[in-house]
């Protein structure tokens, strides 16, 4: 039996765009060349870069949701260029200068189709900082500007009210500006690239897929109106690829949270005090991801949680917890901001393995996915999709050499109980740990 996401209807990124169109729903026996599961990041660009290889061919692009409600829609908008987190302490030179440029190659792609097709996004250029509070903040900061300078990426300072005039809060110390980064409004971009999509991929929404078999040499794929059968079967499901009865102990689904204030009015606006449009990410692992937007909303995202039955497990208290800690830390940072309420909290679900490593290929006959993005899955997910369409359709390239080089197979986990205590008791220290930027 196929879990399904289970994704809260609260999304602010998604409630400040206009209803959708309707779209399609899997209805009756249908027989496809591909069939793309998920539309994310990693779904849409297999199902584009498929129907640049085989025109003629029939792609079904299918997702148990509508665009825009998976993670690839709920996530901080950061499209970042640089091996991120865990991979940046890879002991290996060449590896991460591969990551790099696989995620520079992901940026142009977008930058492409952006252009090309005029999504309003809120796309921008604008790079992005890393702050920090207190000692461990700042000692992860020099680390990280170490790290950028063997890897000779530019990086530089901003402290003082350099950094108060950006930021409109002298509540972090110093932070580290590294240029490559882009923002944008991920709803928006998924819902954009989803809309302009080449003319041989239909795609089905809110269809979600219940069970897999095989028929044959075909894949059946049955919904809960209809059926779809085909020779090559390409997963863009993230964590939920483990629903299909693949890297089942080997994929960890974790939960993060965002909340986010109402555009500020105009005194509002000149309390902050700060720029609009830019992002910062957290010097400490765990600490908070701040962002205002370019129509000056301020979201705050933090707090993680271990979620084996994905959405289903976080209860209304929960999120009442979450929303309460969400004010604190916007209010810890804007005290001027009292009055502006948080109008939307939203929760999304991604993967990690227990070695930070991605997962791209093969996986049965005629079945290929790219899961396990830990977490990072903008510019990830759009060029692990790529890449492994040419994969599929036996296109080589430097590139793919690169990301089938960087990838490999994630951890096999250990069996429950230890696996949750394991994961809850290392959330809890990495929280504990990042307190002062939380
Ligand atoms: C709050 C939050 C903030 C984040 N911030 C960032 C950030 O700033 N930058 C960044 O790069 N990453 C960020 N991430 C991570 C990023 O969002 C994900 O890594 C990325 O979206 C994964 O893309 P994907 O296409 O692989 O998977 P997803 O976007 O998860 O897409 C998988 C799709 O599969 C569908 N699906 C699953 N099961 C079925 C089924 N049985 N039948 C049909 N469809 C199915 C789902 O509905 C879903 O739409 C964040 C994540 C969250 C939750």
């Amino acid at each position: 039996m196929i879990h399904l996401p289970n994704d809260d209807n609260c999304c602010g990124w998604y409630a400040s765009l206009p209803p959708s169109a309707i779209q399609k729903r899997l209805n009756g026996d249908e027989k496809a060349d591909f069939v793309v599961v998920g539309a994310g990041f990693a779904g849409l660009a297999i199902a584009r870069r498929l129907a640049h290889h085989a025109p003629t061919a029939r792609i079904l692009l299918i997702d148990a949701q509508q665009v825009g409600q998976g993670a690839s829609g709920r996530n901080s908008g950061f499209v970042i260029d640089l091996p991120h987190k865990f991979a940046l302490e890879h002991p290996n030179p060449e590896h991460k200068q591969k990551i790099l440029r696989l995620n520079r190659y992901a940026i142009s792609l977008l930058v492409t189709l952006i252009e090309q097709h005029n999504i309003d996004c809120q796309w921008s250029a604008t790079g992005k900082y890393q702050g920090a509070v207190g000692r461990r903040g700042q000692a992860r900061l020099d680390h990280f500007a170490q790290l950028m300078r063997e890897l000779g990426e530019p990086c530089h300072n901003v402290e003082g009210k350099a950094l108060s005039a950006v930021l409109g809060t002298s509540y972090y110390q110093r932070a580290i500006y590294t240029p490559g980064s882009y923002l944008m409004q991920p709803a928006a971009l998924v819902r954009g690239l989803a809309d302009n999509l080449p003319e041989n991929v239909e795609r089905f929404e809110n269809s979600p897929i219940r069970s897999l078999s095989r028929e044959g040499k075909r894949w059946l794929l049955q919904g809960d109106h209809g059926s779809v059968s085909t020779p090559t079967l390409l997963l863009g499901t993230s964590i939920f690829t483990r629903e299909f009865g693949w890297l089942k102990h080997r994929l960890l689904p974790v939960m993060t949270f965002a909340s986010w204030t109402r555009p500020l009015n105009e005194t509002e606006t000149d309390r902050y005090g700060g720029q609009l449009n830019w992002g910062l990410t957290p010097a400490d692992h765990a600490g908070t991801t701040l962002r205002m937007t370019i129509d000056g909303r301020i979201m705050v995202r933090n707090t993680y949680k271990y979620v084996p039955q994905y959405g289903h497990s976080v209860s209304n208290s929960l999120r009442q917890k979450i929303q309460q800690e969400h004010r604190q830390a916007f209010l810890a940072r804007y005290p001027e901001l009292e009055a502006v309420p948080l109008t939307h909290t939203w929760g999304g679900t991604y993967a990690i393995s227990r070695n930070f490593t991605n997962f791209f290929g093969q996986l049965d006959d005629g079945v290929y996915a790219c899961a396990c993005d830990n977490g990072v899955g903008a510019a990830w997910g759009t060029v692990s999709g790529t890449l492994l369409a040419d994969l599929a359709a036996g296109v080589d390239s430097s590139l793919l050499a690169d990301i089938q080089a960087v990838t490999g197979m994630p951890a096999l986990n250990p069996p429950e109980p230890f696996l949750g205590l394991g994961v809850r008791s290392k959330i809890r220290f990495a929280k504990w740990q990042s307190r002062s930027e939380l």
